[in-house]
């Protein structure tokens, strides 16, 4: 027998975005392959995490996704919904509310901004830096900063097995972005909530704060964003002019709904200016990163292939995104053997 530590991770019941919480149990196992089931369901002291009252306070734990957890020895995460005592979901349990389809690819761009006292890292202690212009995918002292924070994450994550496709530095000195590519809304989401949960633990060591507010730093200066990259079986492998037509359609009609769960002062961010497009016009188009949604220039080429929404925030709760897209683009034209199949299409919009 051995002791595995296995550390349970949640979102609390704050407003607006809700926060990661965690906390470790200790199991005496001969081994663990990675199997949810024998992971128990724990309790914890919801009258401390905004999710319930302190007379009637313990919220359920259940298991939903487990990793390695490379930075401890014989150790697990374990990302966890938050369930009422009598086995209901708890009304913040965002990922329990949406309907997932597995037939959608997820591509998460995670932006985010190092700082340190409030300010970036690599600020000045007063005033600021060069204007941006050469800090996105920089090399250099004086044009990056915190690449040590950002090169543990990285490897953390890989080493933990979450579909982590990339990193790069961003346009405002400080800003950072990791991408995050899963099958299905629910595990692309886990394991970018999982890899959030790491970024910020390994900040702890650094002394650095991880700033996920979509506008940091006010002025000529880029926020934050959570561009979400999606596609399904029809977008990929089947294609038209015609479908993706029909997904701007339900695109334009939803903005608004869109909008809601896409992260609190996200219109401090959607200006219209730094590559986006104002929070109260919804556009698309071919490689326009001024667009609400961009159309990647290989989708266009045989209308084949994923789409960019470049409206969510940094701040926003992934589960809550990928169940809106999917629901809006599940409800655009349906299409059987390749060919549009309008009938249905129009049963489906009644
Ligand atoms: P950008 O040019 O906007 O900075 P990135 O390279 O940062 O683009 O991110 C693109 C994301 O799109 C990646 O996370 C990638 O995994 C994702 N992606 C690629 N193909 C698909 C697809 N077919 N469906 C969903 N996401 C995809
Ligand atoms: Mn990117
Ligand atoms: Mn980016
Ligand atoms: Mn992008």
């Amino acid at each position: 027998m051995a002791k595995f530590k296995f550390e349970y991770i949640w979102l609390d019941g704050y407003h607006p975005e809700p926060n990661l919480r965690s906390k470790t149990k200790v199991l005496d196992m001969d081994f663990f392959h990675g199997d949810l089931k024998v992971l128990p369901i724990w309790s914890y002291d919801g009258s401390s995490t905004k999710q319930a009252e302190g007379h009637f306070s313990d919220c359920l734990l259940k298991p939903v996704r487990v990793v390695p957890d490379p930075q401890r020895i014989n150790a697990f995460l374990v990302m966890c919904e938050v369930f009422n005592p009598d086995g209901t979901p708890h009304e913040t349990n965002t990922r329990a509310s949406i309907e997932d389809d597995e037939d959608f690819w997820f591509g998460f761009e995670q932006e985010y901004v190092l700082t340190v006292e409030g300010i970036p890292v690599g600020f000045p202690k007063h005033g600021y830096p060069r204007p941006q212009g050469p800090y996105y995918c920089a090399v250099g002292t004086g044009n990056v900063s915190g690449r040590d924070l950002v090169e543990e994450h990285f490897d953390t994550c890989l080493d933990a097995g979450l579909h982590i496709t990339g990193i790069n530095a961003e346009v405002l000195l400080g800003q950072w972005e990791f991408q995050i590519f899963g099958k299905g809304g629910k595990r692309a989401a886990d394991d970018l909530w999982i890899a959030r949960y790491l970024l910020h633990r390994i900040s702890e060591k650094h002394g650095i704060k991880v700033e996920f507010h979509p506008k940091p730093i006010q002025g000529d200066w880029n926020g934050s964003g959570m561009h979400a990259n999606f596609s399904n079986h029809m977008m990929r492998d089947v294609g038209g002019k015609e479908y993706f037509d029909s997904i701007f359609e339900k695109m334009t009609i939803t903005h608004p709904e869109h909008i809601s769960v896409y992260g609190s002062e996200n219109e401090k961010r959607l200006t219209g200016m730094h590559e986006t497009q104002s929070i109260h016009k919804f556009s698309y188009g071919i490689s326009d990163r001024g667009a609400s949604i961009r159309i990647p220039i290989a989708t266009a080429q045989d209308w084949k292939g994923y789409l960019e929404d470049r409206r969510p925030a940094s701040n926003a709760d992934p589960y809550k995104v990928a169940g809106r897209i999917m629901k809006t683009v599940n409800g655009a034209l349906v299409k059987e053997n390749g060919a549009v199949n309008k009938e249905k299409a129009a049963k489906k919009a009644e």
